[in-house]
C-alpha cells in the first residue's frame, strides 16, 4: 500500500480514490452538521424568553415532533473517548440527574402543546444503558406523563447500547418500554485493539445481543466500528468486519478515530506510535470499505453505511433522507428538542444549547428556569444555507435550481456565491463534481461530506 488506494467501490460500479489528504480531513475534527449554525456560532445572548417563544411558534407548526435524551454517564473509561462523560460504577449517582431531567420537561412541557405526537425519541450519551431498568421505566413514563409518547408503527425510537452493560434482559425491557431501534458499540473485536482502549468486550456478547435483538424484532440494528485505532492493522481490521458482517446488522457506522490528545484527556493514555501508520490507515479504510461493498452495503454518507434494503438506503434514493441531532433517519428531522445536560434544541426557527456544565445544568434547573445556555434565532439566510446543507449531506447532491424555487429567484448566487466559490478545491481534489445547475459528491467525496458542508458555513467565512 502506498499514498494513493483504488478502491473498487462496487456497489455504485465506481472507483474511490483514496489519499492522505482524506486521511488528514476524516482525522480533523470539525462540525458533523447534525444542523445549521452549528454550536459554536451560539452567543449568550439568548433568553428563556427566545426558547419560550419559539416552543409557542413550533405549537402553531405541522412540525413532527423529536425528542433527544442525552444521558451522560458511563460504567467503564475508554482511552480513545472524545466525549465529555461522568464514569461510575454506582447508578445511584444518576438520580439526582434523573430528577432535574424530569424538572427540565416539566418547565418545557408548559410551552410544549403534549397533544403532538413524538414520532422520534432518541436516548445518547454517555452511556443510555448505564441506567438500570427501573430508572429505565421511570424515565419513560416522565416524557410520557409530559409530553406523550406514540404507539403508531412508524415511530422512531431509538437507544444507542453499550453491549457490556446490557443483556437479553435489557432489549426485553426496552422493547417493552417502547423502543424500537437499537445502536449497538462494537469498535473493534481484536483483543489487542481491546487491550489498547481499555474496552474489553468479547464477540460473543455481541452476538448474544444482536440474535435477542433480531429475534424480538427490532428495526435496523445498528453497529459501531471505528478504523484507525491503536493496534489495528488491514488484517486485524478485516477479521473484526469478517464477524460483524456475519451478524448481519442492517446498517454500520465506520467512526474514523481521531487522536487528540490536547483536547480529549482520555487519549493522553493512547501514545501515538501506538496508532497506525497513515500507509497502514489507508490500507484498513481501503480494506473495510471494499468488505463493505462487497456484502451489499451502500455508503449512505460520512462513516455511516446500511443495506440496500434498510430504510435509509431507500430514503436515499428517493431524495427522503434527513439529517438531525441524532444523525440520518428515514423520518424528517422535523421540529427538535434536546434535554439533559449540553443538549441542542433546533425548534420554531431557534437552535439553543443547554449548559455543558452539570453545575451550570442543575443551579439554572434548582432556580426554577429552563436551562438554556446560549443559542441563535434562525435568519433567512441561515434558513437557506441549512436546507443547502441537509439536502447536500443526505441527498449527496444539490439541485441549485430548487434552492431557487425554496426560496427564491437566484438565491443560490445572491447566498451561496462565496460557498461555491470555497468548492473549486474540493472539486480539483475529486470530491465533487459541478454543473451549471448542480453539485454531486463523488463517492470518495461521501466520506468527507461534512467538511464540503463547510463551505456553506457563513458563520465560519462561507
Ligand atoms: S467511548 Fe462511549 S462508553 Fe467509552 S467512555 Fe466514551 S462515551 Fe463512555
Amino acid at each position: 500500500m502506498t499514498a494513493r488506494a483504488v478502491v473498487d467501490d462496487r456497489s455504485r460500479g465506481t472507483a474511490l480514490t483514496l489519499d492522505k489528504a482524506v486521511l488528514r480531513h476524516l482525522g480533523a475534527g470539525g462540525p458533523r452538521f447534525t444542523g445549521y449554525p452549528t454550536s459554536e456560532h451560539f452567543t449568550a445572548d439568548f433568553s428563556e424568553a427566545d426558547l419560550t417563544a419559539a416552543l409557542a411558534r413550533s405549537n402553531a407548526s405541522e412540525h413532527a415532533l423529536s425528542i433527544y435524551v442525552h444521558l451522560p454517564f458511563c460504567r467503564h473509561s475508554c482511552h480513545h473517548c472524545a466525549r465529555p462523560s461522568l464514569t461510575t460504577q454506582d447508578t445511584r449517582r444518576s438520580e439526582s440527574y434523573l430528577s432535574r431531567l424530569d424538572r427540565e420537561m416539566l418547565l418545557t412541557s408548559r410551552h410544549l402543546d403534549s397533544t403532538r405526537e413524538v414520532s422520534r425519541l432518541h436516548w445518547g450519551g454517555g452511556t443510555p444503558s448505564f441506567l438500570t431498568l427501573n430508572q429505565m421505566s421511570d424515565l419513560v413514563d416522565r416524557i410520557d406523563a409530559r409530553f406523550g409518547l406514540s404507539n403508531s408503527h412508524h415511530r422512531d425510537y431509538s437507544i444507542k447500547v453499550d453491549p457490556r452493560d446490557a443483556d437479553v434482559f435489557t432489549l426485553r425491557h426496552l422493547q417493552a418500554l417502547g423502543f424500537n431501534r437499537l445502536s449497538l458499540s462494537v469498535l473493534d473485536l481484536d483483543v489487542r485493539v481491546q487491550h489498547a482502549i481499555n474496552r474489553y468486550q468479547p464477540r460473543v456478547l455481541t452476538e448474544q445481543l444482536i440474535d435477542e435483538a433480531h429475534r424480538l424484532g427490532f428495526r435496523s440494528l445498528g453497529l459501531e466500528l471505528m478504523h484507525g485505532l491503536p493496534g489495528q492493522t488491514r488484517e486485524s481490521l478485516a477479521e473484526t468486519l469478517e464477524q460483524v458482517l456475519a451478524m448481519a446488522p442492517a446498517r454500520l457506522s465506520l467512526l474514523p478515530y481521531s487522536h487528540r490528545p490536547a483536547h480529549f484527556p482520555p487519549q493522553r493514555r493512547i501514545r501515538a506510535e501506538e496508532l497506525p501508520s497513515p500507509d497502514e490507515q489507508l490500507a484498513i479504510l481501503d480494506t473495510a470499505l471494499a468488505m463493505l461493498a462487497d456484502a451489499g452495503y451502500v455508503h449512505i454518507g460520512m462513516e455511516l453505511f446500511a443495506r440496500g434494503d434498510d430504510p435509509l438506503a431507500k430514503a436515499q434514493v428517493q431524495g427522503q433522507l434527513s439529517r438531525g441531532l441524532a444523525g440520518y433517519s428515514a423520518l424528517p428531522s422535523g421540529d427538535q428538542l434536546g434535554l439533559g445536560v449540553g443538549a441542542l434544541s433546533r425548534i420554531g426557527g431557534i437552535a439553543a444549547r443547554n449548559p455543558l456544565a452539570l453545575s451550570d445544568y442543575a443551579a439554572r434547573l434548582d432556580a426554577g428556569h429552563l436551562p438554556v445556555a446560549q443559542g441563535l434565532v434562525l435568519s433567512d439566510d441561515d434558513h437557506l444555507r441549512a436546507y443547502a446543507i441537509e439536502r447536500l449531506m443526505c441527498d449527496m447532491s444539490l439541485d441549485l435550481s430548487l434552492l431557487d424555487e425554496e426560496f427564491g429567484g437566484d438565491a443560490d448566487r445572491r447566498h451561496l456565491a462565496v460557498a461555491l466559490a470555497r468548492l473549486a478545491p474540493a472539486e480539483r481534489d475529486g470530491l465533487l463534481r459541478r454543473g451549471d445547475q448542480y453539485l454531486k459528491v463523488t463517492p470518495v467525496g461521501r466520506l468527507l461530506v461534512h467538511h464540503l458542508a463547510e463551505a456553506f458555513d457563513a458563520r465560519a467565512g462561507g
